[in-house]
């Protein structure tokens, strides 16, 4: 009887490896952008049509490649980057598994033209699916260019998998980012259809490199750079300032030896060191780069290299959180440790959050009795504590029916931390959050707008500028129409810039631009499953929260009347639209017992 193993050709196993190293049009993007840094090109330009399912192109000004070397670089585990095992352990190049040229031919079609200095004549190399068609003598141009034609179209399966053409161009405009931020050195050029999208001039200087990635309204959000050397590891690099902050994670770069990874070690970091400075729910901006021997780090951990691993990961932890303490410390901006007097401006700062969720964390600990809070509270206001029918876990709190129904016989009488209204009815008093309460009447006003087609628009009497990033840039254009069924009248004014004409009334006076980029945040986060319902949600949950009168205001009686008033209108008085709880409610009963008049 004959074996039933066998060894599969060559063509099926670089089938195999594709489908881990080729994803979409960005991986193969990723890969002929670093294997042209390897060249030690001086610029790199990307050209894609049809959001690069039918066409990538990547041309740079590096080494080129022999004819010998040319026709060996298709061949699987073919690489110049290393050669023994040892050389595994300290790889200073972005490449080195020799897989990805196989990869990609192996499911499209590629055009290769390169030369080298050794080499009189360039040479031209064509690949049908992984075949090798011809190979040709080419006219004399420095570097190297590699086609992509026909990504996936014999494979069906993959096609399928292909997402939109605004999703597909954003996760390869990430891509060119990634590469431009971690090499400002390099001029990036990117040219979508006929259009250049991207085109960055070589710079020393990272700031300079972020500012025409992202636009120059970033540097502003930026604390002091980091420089930071300790036990042969270096950061480098900025983060946002800690006032500063974003709906979601699309600004944060960690490079490591110059490599754009995703690690979870150096991202707890981080988070660590920003503790206490950022309100729930809300995300720094940073751009790292760490250097580290590279021994010390293991980047033979992922097929697309995306993941390393360090022998010391404790130390890097330590280091990276210490590092970016430092900095803010020596910036003088605040001081996690100590608790400066900058620190504190900061938290009496009005209208900052940081400052509203030291208040409401401050009374749930304080009305929960779990600690007694700050200031050492007396002994008689702990034993209000033990009798406090005051509940805060979000899950069991209930306001009675009748109180419910009858919160309209409720009267405010007054305002405290100028955070929280409170009620008070025949047998309870009752405590609003202003803000989650106000956010629930704008949530429910905009849906029901919305759902009428009645949003009423307020035209901008100066027009205001906006730049986005070319990520930004092509989720909004592609959602312009989204906007315009929120309020929004923006308008495409070339390249990256955009012009806001007019915005939801609803709005009061925010800070539209912020707002604009929270909604791109969720949008680039949402391209997965793009439903329009689940969009126009998004959106207007962070024009509510943004909309919203804020903890640390104060109000009249009668705002605060005509706010519980309008609460009352709305379909779920008692919890605010991101799930947090309105109310909070105390019987009179509990207070007359703590008192020892029952
Ligand atoms: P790896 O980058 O892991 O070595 P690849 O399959 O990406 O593997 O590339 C194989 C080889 O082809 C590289 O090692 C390099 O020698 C050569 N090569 C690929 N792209 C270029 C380029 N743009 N310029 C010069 N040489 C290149
Ligand atoms: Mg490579």
């Amino acid at each position: 009887m004959e074996g039933r193993i066998v060894k599969l050709p060559d063509e099926l196993v670089n089938r195999i490896a594709a489908g881990e190293v080729v994803e979409r049009p960005a991986s193969v993007v990723k890969e002929l952008i670093e294997n042209s840094i390897d060249a030690g090109a001086g610029a790199i330009t990307v050209e894609v049509k049809g959001s690069g399912k039918r066409y990538i192109r990547v041309m740079d000004d590096g080494s080129g490649m022999l004819r010998e070397d040319a026709s060996l670089a298709f061949e699987r585990h073919a690489t110049s980057k290393i050669k023994t095992a040892h050389d595994l352990h300290k790889i200073t190049t972005l490449g080195f598994r020799g897989e990805a040229l196989p990869s990609i031919a192996s499911v499209s079609n590629v055009r290769l033209l390169t030369r080298s200095a050794g080499d009189s004549s360039g040479t031209e190399i064509e690949l049908d699916n992984g075949i090798v068609k011809a190979i040709k003598d080419a006219p004399p141009v420095k570097g190297t260019s590699i086609e992509v034609k026909d990504l996936f179209l014999n494979i069906p399966a993959r096609l399928k998998f292909m997402k939109s053409d605004a999703t597909e161009l954003s996760h390869i405009i990430e891509s060119v980012n990634q590469h431009a931020l971690s090499h400002p050195v390099i001029r990036f050029k990117m040219i979508n259809g006929n259009k250049a999208i991207i085109d960055t001039a070589s710079t020393n200087n990272i700031l300079d490199r972020i500012a025409s990635i992202f636009g120059y309204e970033i540097t502003d959000s930026l604390a002091p750079q980091i420089n930071y050397v300790r036990g042969g590891l270096s950061l480098e690099g900025y983060v946002s300032k800690p006032s500063i902050n974003m709906a979601g994670r699309s600004l944060q770069y960690i490079f490591v030896n110059n490599r754009y990874i995703k690690d979870r070690v150096i991202n707890h970091a981080i988070y660590e060191a920003f503790r206490t400075l950022l309100p729930k729910d809300r995300h720094p901006a940073y751009f790292l780069f760490l250097n580290i021997d590279p021994e010390m780090v293991d980047v033979n951990v992922h097929p697309s290299k995306i993941e390393v691993r360090f022998a010391k990961q404790g130390e890097v932890h330590d280091f990276v959180r210490d590092a970016i303490r430092e900095s803010m410390k020596r910036a003088g901006s605040w001081d996690p440790g100590v608790g400066s007097q900058e620190q504190n401006a900061e938290l009496r700062a009005p209208n900052s959050e940081l400052y509203k969720d030291r208040v409401r964390e401050t009374i749930e600990r304080y009305i929960s009795g779990q600690e007694s809070g700050p200031g050492n509270l007396e002994s008689g206001i702990k034993n209000f504590n033990r009798y406090s029918t005051l509940n805060t876990q979000h899950s069991t709190l209930k306001l009675s029916p009748e109180t419910e129904s009858n919160l309209s016989q409720f009267k405010p009488v007054g305002q405290i931390f100028d955070s929280f209204i409170i009620l008070e009815g025949a047998d309870n008093i009752i405590f609003i959050d202003q803000h989650t309460a106000h956010e629930r009447i704008l949530y429910e006003r905009f849906l029901q707008k919305i759902k009428d087609s009645k949003i009423e628009v307020q035209t901008l009497l100066l027009p205001v500028n906006m730049e986005v990033s070319s990520k930004e840039s092509v989720i909004l254009q592609s959602n312009l129409d989204n906007f315009k069924k929120l309020g929004f009248d923006i308008e495409s004014f070339g390249g990256n810039s955009f012009i806001i004409r007019a915005v939801p009334s609803l709005l009061s006076g925010d800070d539209y631009k912020q707002l604009i980029r929270d909604i791109l945040d969720k949008l680039i986060v949402h391209q997965r499953n793009t439903s329009f319902d689940e969009i126009v949600n998004d959106m207007i949950l962070i024009m509510a929260c943004r909309g919203a009168v804020k903890a640390n205001q104060r109000l009249g009686i009668e705002e605060m009347e005509s706010l519980v008033k309008e609460l009352m209108r709305t379909s779920r008085p008692f919890t605010c639209p991101h799930g947090r709880p309105i109310a909070l409610s105390m019987d009179k009963g509990q207070i007359l017992k703590g008192f020892l008049r029952r």
